[in-house]
């Protein structure tokens, strides 16, 4: 793949130009289809490094990428070796300019943050320092879709109202995806990533949760820190002198709903990405399972949407997946989930999934704190960082600790009793 880059007034211009070894179909689930995307730039922002170019398009192009890549402009040679230790299905090409020096990590501790404006996304920043730089992706809006971008455009302005340096940057990047989404785990760093410079940031943090990166809820447990998913982009952010930070990473969905729940910038969550501020869609299956953690939770926040009104036919397929996806959170909304208050309807729906989660432990550990987690965030914030978290989150005891690093759901999705409980919950769905 041949990359070329274009500024054109405030808006950087990156074209995509496949080469014949290409893949544009890498899956049957999404193809390549816009080729080229842009980003609008903040005034004062010019003359990227060509390193973080490079890194912000292999954010978007990687899955798409034969044997080669050329990079927008000449890299240095740091960035080309660095990466390409670490990249197997192609490499970045010779396209490099051997007297520029490599973007060196600034010795300030100035976190950025891909602030998506969800619950976890706003539970990170409120764990992070102060001078936290949080930058949104804004995706443009072209023809129909169910995507609303104004809680998030309202979350970016209150931030700035309490004393936040927060940023919107229009990106297009997910159109080079068909369907329209992320091409890469961390494409929604694009914007910081650009941005980094300007800031002289020195790390780049995500809401990556738990269950995201041990792999609590999926099949079985993996060690994250040292597996080839962070291994593998931390490794292209150190060679832009950027540290790869995950504060979230030991918290799960339940503990990040915890702290938004209780941090003074919690009101600006929102992770129905189709409803409008305070107004979630709730038919999402991000609303089934924020909806119901909140009545499990018991929180203020919460809604009072009975569990029937929120099995659309998408929830409805979500929770007949094998296993469900974030099947640990399921499992603990479910079975704290108050009873008194609930309608016949309500209590059949319960009674099956309960009957499907059933083999599944107690989970109270979802609620506290995974401390081996916190070797995934910069040096220069985290001792702030676990002082910050430990407002809102109990670590977790050696018990707990062994629990998820043991954590496997391999035998329990074999049990025939499984099976059979997903079975009858289809036959439930199934009935008018
Ligand atoms: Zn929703």
């Amino acid at each position: 793949m041949k990359t070329e880059v274009f500024y054109e007034e405030d808006r950087m211009r990156i074209a995509l130009i496949p080469e014949d070894d290409d893949n544009l179909v890498p899956s049957e689930k999404y193809r390549m289809f816009q080729r080229e995307f842009s980003v609008s730039l903040p005034e004062g922002v010019k003359d990227i490094h060509p390193d973080l170019v490079a890194l912000a398009t292999m954010l978007v192009v990687n899955p798409f990428v034969g044997n080669r890549l050329v990079p927008p402009l000449k890299v240095s040679s740091r960035f080309q070796i660095a990466a390409n230790s670490v990249l197997s299905r192609y490499k970045i090409s010779d396209y490099v300019d051997p007297l520029l020096s490599p973007r060196e990590q600034p010795s300030t501790s100035i976190p950025m943050l891909a602030f998506s404006g969800g619950v976890d996304s706003t539970a990170a920043l409120s764990v992070m320092p102060k001078n936290t730089v949080s930058v949104f992706m804004d995706r443009p809006l072209k023809g129909k879709s169910l995507y609303n971008p104004q809680a998030a455009h309202l979350a970016v302005e209150s931030l700035k109202e309490i004393g936040y340096v927060s940023e919107s940057v229009q990106c297009d990047l997910e159109y080079v995806r068909h369907p329209v989404g992320f091409p890469t785990d961390l494409s929604n760093g694009v914007p910081a990533l650009l941005l980094a410079d300007y800031f002289n940031a020195s790390s780049i943090a995500f809401g990556t949760v738990l269950e995201s990166a041990y792999g609590i809820g999926h099949e079985r447990y993996r060690d994250y820190p040292i597996g080839a998913h962070y291994t593998f982009y931390s490794t292209l952010f150190n060679a832009v002198g950027l540290h790869l930070s995950l504060p979230m990473a030991g918290v799960s969905e339940v503990g990040t709903a915890m702290i938004v729940e209780k941090s003074p910038i919690g009101f600006v969550a929102q992770s129905c990405i189709r409803g409008t501020m305070n107004n979630p869609c709730l038919k999402c299956w991000k609303c089934f399972r924020k909806a119901t953690l909140g009545r499990a939770l018991d929180l203020d926040s919460g809604s009072s949407a009975t569990i029937s009104s929120l099995l659309s036919r998408e929830v409805k397929s979500k929770l007949l997946a094998y296993p469900i996806s974030h099947e640990n959170v399921v499992a603990f909304s479910m079975r704290r989930y108050p009873r008194e208050e609930i309608d016949a309807d309500d209590s059949r729906i319960l009674d099956g999934l309960l009957e499907r989660v059933k083999g599944i432990s107690d989970l109270a550990f979802l609620t506290r704190w995974y401390k081996p987690s916190q070797i995934l965030v910069h040096s220069s914030w985290r001792e702030d960082f676990t002082h910050k978290i430990l407002e809102f989150l109990e670590v977790m005891p050696p018990k707990e600790t062994s629990e998820i690093e043991s954590w496997s759901m391999a035998s329990y999705l074999a049990d025939p009793s499984t099976v059979s409980a997903h079975d009858q919950l289809e036959e439930l769905f199934d009935e008018p």
